[in-house]
This record gives structure tokens, sequence and C-alpha cells, in this order.
């Protein structure tokens, strides 16, 4: 990040923080995104129906805030949040360094009033009478006493602010986690799965011999009917994990929608990736899954899998509604198949 970046982001915060402490606002990212935006005052809109919220209720609540973060900041522009999270990430990295280094200093400080104190409470010279020479001491000692002790106060201060831009921190990794990641079954997202795939189609040298997978569970509709929708999550659960763990180097698999999954295989020929689709149809087909409310174990969980494999000059487009037309094709000849079939 620039200086020049780093300090309007600096401004921002030492605007943001009094307003958000005043109206009794809770310091967690979103919050700090509402009210950075509210402060850098390019975001009118927001400032208006914040400024409302204050005014009748002195606060804004977090479901308020919530609300307001998805409707004029997640939606608005996604990159302007990530672009905020790495200045923050930046800024807090700063600040904690150059706490740090404040409090080497004052170590160093402590350590050198020790070695005076030391050197102090040996002298003795001829010319100084003793009164003279206590006195001093005792005021030395005394003084040196109350900077110690205001070091002391001021070094539990900045372990203290330390603390908490460590947990800043983490907070802030844990939201860029949680906005590439899905909740229920840990994969990654189908944002990420966007870029990526743009990635391996806008890149000619990454665009060599990659294939797709388009997994989706059988009749799914109709397991949540019958075993309720719990049952029906911690089969995603399993199922995520199942796919992931036939992942080898390289191969990355996303949550492309609700029960449905899609992997990337790079340098994977169409035969191979077809073995692989293949091989997750059955180690899914041999699941079973136990309803802890009935006792009765689910054996019959399929999935459908549609392969394609990228040619030159491939859009995104035009490999996924490929591998989607083979999945649907497995679906209309029976599920629980993976398509197309070895010629
Ligand atoms: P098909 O074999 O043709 O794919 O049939 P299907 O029933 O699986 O497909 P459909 O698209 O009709 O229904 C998908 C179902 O997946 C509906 C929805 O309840 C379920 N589903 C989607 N996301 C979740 C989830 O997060 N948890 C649970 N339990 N169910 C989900
Ligand atoms: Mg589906
Ligand atoms: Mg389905």
């Amino acid at each position: 990040m620039s200086k020049k970046l780093f300090a309007l982001s600096a401004q921002y915060f030492k605007k943001a923080m009094p307003l958000m402490i005043q109206y009794q606002i809770p310091t967690t990212p979103t919050n700090y995104a509402l009210w950075y935006h509210y402060v850098s005052d390019n975001n009118s809109a927001l400032k208006k129906q914040l400024d409302e919220k204050i005014a009748l209720h002195g606060t804004c609540t977090p479901a308020a805030s919530e609300e307001l973060y998805q409707r004029f900041i997640v939606d608005k522009r996604e990159q302007e949040l990530s672009q905020l999270r790495s200045e923050l990430d930046a800024m807090t990295n700063e600040l904690s360094s150059s706490l740090h280094d404040t409090l080497n200093d004052t170590n160093e400080f402590d350590r050198m009033l020790n070695k005076c104190l030391n050197e102090l409470s040996g002298v003795e010279e001829d010319g100084f009478s003793i009164e003279k020479t206590l006195s001093a001491v005792r005021e030395l000692v005394k003084e040196s006493h109350d900077v110690r002790s205001s070091t002391r106060h001021f070094k539990s201060q900045l372990h203290e602010a330390q603390i908490e831009i460590a947990q800043l921190r983490e907070t802030l990794l844990k939201t860029q986690h949680d906005a590439m990641h899905d909740s229920l079954t840990g994969l990654l997202n189908r944002r990420v799965f966007s870029k990526e795939i743009e990635t391996f189609c806008s890149n000619p040298s990454l665009n060599r011999n990659f294939s797709i997978l388009m997994v989706d569970i059988d009749n799914f509709k109709a397991f949540n009917d019958d075993y309720g929708h719990q049952l029906g999550d911690q089969v995603l659960k399993v199922i995520a994990k199942r796919i992931a763990d036939s992942c080898q180097e390289g191969e990355q698999v996303f949550r492309y929608g609700g029960e449905e999954f899609v992997l990337i295989l790079p340098n994977k020929t169409f035969t191979i990736a077809r073995q692989n689709a293949e091989s997750i149809r059955r180690a899914i087909e041999r699941l079973s899954i136990r309803d802890k409310r009935t006792g009765k174990v689910i054996d019959n969980i399929t999935v459908s899998i549609g392969v394609s494999e990228n040619k030159p000059r491939d859009t995104s487009h035009e490999i996924l509604t490929r591998a989607d037309q083979q999945l649907y094709e497995a679906k209309r000849l029976g599920r629980n198949r993976v398509m197309p079939m070895p010629r």
C-alpha cells in the first residue's frame, strides 16, 4: 500500500473510531467497513441511512448494520471491500510493528534506569557531604521509581493495544476466509470458482489440458423431504469431504450451488478426468449414513457427473455449458452415472 493511501486510511480510522464508540457500535470488521465508508464521504446514500438510524435510536443495531453492509457495501463493490480489508490489514501490521518498537524502547529505558540506580547506590565522594549525597540519592531514587512505575503503566497499555490489534487482524483474516469459503461444507465457494475458471481460460499456459467435473446429488429434494433438512446438510458435508479427499495435488473442488459441486482438474486429459469422476461416483454410492433420529442406515445416496475438457480458445461459459449438458444427459438416462460414456 502506498504511503498516501496508508495515511488516508489511518485518517478514516481515526475519524471512524470515535463515532463508533460514541454510538456504541461494536468494532467488528463489518461495522468498521460501514463507518469507514461513512467518514470517507463517498457514499451519500449510506451516510443518509446511518444518520437517520442514529437520529432515531442513538445507535445502529447489529441487524440494521448488517443490512446496510449487505446493501451498500457487499452489493456495491466487493472489490472495494477487499481493498479495504487489505488496507486495514497493512495498517494493523504497521501499527503493530511500531508498537513493538516502542515496547522495545521502554524496555531499554527501564534497563538504563536500573543501571543508574545501581551506580548511584554505590557513590562515595570526598567533597560531597553525606547528607547532600543521601538527599540527592533519595531524590533520584524517588524520581526513578516514579518514571519506572509510569513506564510500567505505559508498557501495560501498549501491551493491551497490541493484543487488541492482534485480535483485529485475526478477525479480518477470518472475514477474508469466510468470504472465500462455503460455511456448511468448508469448500471454496462459487465466487472463487468463477475467478479461478476465468484465470484458467484466459491464461494460455494454464489453458492446456484441464477438465471440469460437474457433480450433482441425485433426487436430493426427495431426500430432504424424506429425512429432513438437517440430515440433508450432514450428507452435503460428507459428500463434500469425500470429493475433497479424492482430489490430488493441484486439483480443486468448489461448492457450486445447493447440492452441486464443481472440480477443476489441471493437466488431466478427458479420459483421466472421466476415470476420476467414476471413482468419485463409486465412492459416494458406497456411502452409508446413519439417521440418528430413527437409527435407519441410508445407503442409497448417489450423484451424477458431467465431464468436459477444455478446447483451444474456450470461454469459461463454453466449457461449463458442455459439462452442464453432460450432467443433464446423465440425469436423463437415469442418474448415478458419469457422462459422456467412454467410446
Ligand atoms: P436431480 O436428481 O434432478 O438433481 O433432483 P434434485 O431433487 O436433486 O434437484 P432439485 O434441483 O429439484 O433440488 C435440489 C434440492 O437440493 C432442493 C434443496 O432442498 C436441496 N438443497 C440445496 N441446498 C441445500 C442445503 O444447503 N441443505 C440441504 N439440506 N438441502 C439443500
Ligand atoms: Mg441441482
Ligand atoms: Mg440434484
